[in-house]
């Protein structure tokens, strides 16, 4: 397996990581009011196709036993790494090339393949990933689990799914009421993301204290 400190040290090192620090996410994609120790710079990652790769492979290796026969993902975005997934694991085995579909609540699965495995580059609350289970089980296909690179969930499944993720746990959120950092008192950073857009929301709030509206 390939190791993730090292994986870490890097992401850090190249400002892809940023942290430990008490970032406000509100970013619009499922994690408002969460707050969270690291922050992930995406446009940075998307640069950063070496280790990209890296993360792939070490996805791979996590989910080579799963046996799966398709992979799906919620959105466009994440399809490039879903195939490039594919491609790793069929090296591995030898077996025929996966094949890789977009499924969502409006697009369903083509063709039947019972064991799916569902992959969305950056996981956090789930909504897509619930329109991609209902469709996947209303066609009569079995999720056997979820991947993703980096996610923001702590726990080790969702939906009943256990979640592999290539950087796993380094980026969780907590909502901000179950903040620990909050509850040490350590003053929220809202300069990265749409934090600062979602502080600056009522009550007045800046750096120095929990916005009243995510309590
Ligand atoms: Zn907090």
């Amino acid at each position: 397996m390939i190791e993730l400190q090292p994986i870490l040290h890097v992401l850090r090192q190249r400002g892809i990581l940023l942290g430990p620090g008490h970032f406000v996410l509100g970013d619009g994609y499922g994690n408002p009011g969460h707050h969270s120790a690291t922050f992930v710079d995406w446009q940075k990652f998307n640069e950063a196709v070496d280790l990209y790769a890296v993360l792939v492979e070490r996805l791979a290796e996590q989910v080579q036993h799963l046996n799966f026969d398709l992979i799906v993902t919620p959105d466009e975005e994440s399809l490039p790494t879903a195939r490039m997934l594919a491609k790793v694991f069929t090296g591995y085995s030898y077996r025929p090339e996966i094949p890789c579909q977009i499924c969502s609540a409006t697009s369903a699965v083509k063709d039947a393949a019972p064991l799916a495995l569902i992959h969305d580059d950056f996981v956090n609350r789930g909504r897509q990933l619930n329109d991609s289970f209902g469709a996947l089980t209303r066609k009569g296909y079995l999720p056997v689990a979820l991947t993703c690179l980096f996610t923001r969930v702590a726990e080790n499944e969702i939906f009943g799914l256990p979640i592999y993720a290539a950087v796993e746990h380094a980026v969780a959120a907590t909502p901000a009421d179950k903040c620990p950092l909050c509850a040490a008192g350590e003053p929220v950073d809202v300069r990265y993301g749409k934090g600062a857009l979602f502080a600056a929301r009522p009550a007045g709030v800046g750096v120095g204290a929990t916005p009243a509206a995510m309590r």
